[in-house]
């Protein structure tokens, strides 16, 4: 049975993820000063290994990183969830609208993803965070496991849903998609080329670096309108498995506080890169994640 090997397995994930970034961190000892991360190259051995070293390290074409960002966590999620389903459909005789739901948002999520791949490139994980023990980690072992829990709460825990309800919940879910897609590739699309007709007419702030940023469509509604779909889902992967216990939110509390950290983490940064564009632009667009609010 797939949830007796569960903990076996993500022992094995991250036991696998741990040796992959001593070798990634042995590997970095002898890399070029220009390979090395920004942030991880402190000389401190433990914050090191753990931030890692190298930006991207490859051997040969075979880059790492951004290997381990999409193909292996995000894959090995979505068939944990599916396992989940045809082993509840086992125990119940077809598997309950609450799973279907969750497998299908979530596999929404993960083929998008993959259907974006080149996007990644532009990430923060990608373009300064070096590849240590805390992205492989991530990626390959707490990403297939922990996002996976709302499948397995929903195998332990069945769920009566309503088709009422469940259209709400799909609803909750298209939104933030929307959301989160059209800001993605808004500002994929102008970062590619800001005169294609998509954002040629949006309004914009001209920075020092000759790089320009959007000041208006989803990057004129706040600073970080994809984190905010990216919650809305999250909340939608939620909902289906009810409220009467917090491990299915566990995700949602979890996703909350790691893009507020990563925000202020951005903000930071484009401070450093963008200077008084950048203050011009907090002026102009004040809420960071959520108009209003935050
Ligand atoms: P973003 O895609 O938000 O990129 C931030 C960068 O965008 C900034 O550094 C800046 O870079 C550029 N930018 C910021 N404001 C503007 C503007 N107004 N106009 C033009 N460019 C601007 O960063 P992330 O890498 O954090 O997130 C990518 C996606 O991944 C998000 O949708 C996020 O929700 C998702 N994500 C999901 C995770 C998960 O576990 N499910 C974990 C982390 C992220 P520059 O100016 O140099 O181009």
């Amino acid at each position: 049975m797939l949830t007796e090997m569960l903990l076996p397995l993500a022992w094995v994930a991250t036991l696998t993820a741990f040796i992959f970034s001593l070798l990634l961190y042995l590997k970095a000892l002898m890399a070029p000063a220009s390979a090395l991360a920004p942030g991880g190259n402190s000389g401190n051995p433990v914050y090191d290994f753990f931030l890692g070293r190298e930006l991207n390290p490859r051997f040969g074409s075979f880059d790492c990183k951004y290997f381990c960002e999409l193909r292996p966590g995000l894959i090995g999620w979505v068939l944990i969830n599916l396992a989940l389903l045809v082993q509840e459909a086992e125990l119940l005789g077809s598997p309950s609208l609450a799973m279907w739901l969750v497998n299908g948002f979530q596999l929404l999520y993960v083929g998008d993803a993959l259907w974006h791949e080149e996007a990644v490139l532009t990430t923060m994980d990608i373009t300064h965070d070096g590849f240590g023990f805390m992205l492989a980690f991530g990626d390959l072992a707490w990403v297939p496991f922990t996002y996976s829990l709302q499948a397995q709460f929903l195998l332990y825990h069945p769920q009566p849903l309503e088709l009422p309800t469940a259209s709400v919940i799909c609803l909750v879910n298209a939104v933030g998609y929307y959301i989160f897609r059209g800001a993605n590739s808004q500002k994929n699309t102008f970062r590619k080329n800001p005169s294609d007709p998509r954002v040629a007419g949006l309004e914009t702030i001209s920075t020092a670096t000759g790089k320009q940023l959007l000041v208006s469509g989803w990057w004129g509604m706040v600073r970080h309108p994809n984190y905010l779909g990216d919650l809305i889902m999250a909340l939608a992967w939620s909902l289906p498995c009810g409220v009467s216990h917090l491990l299915p939110y566990f995700y949602l509390l979890y996703f909350t506080a790691l893009l507020v950290h990563r925000e202020a983490r951005d903000e930071q940064q484009c401070l450093q890169k963008y200077g008084l564009a950048w203050h011009e632009y907090c002026r102009r667009v004040p809420y960071r994640i959520v108009p209003y609010i935050y």
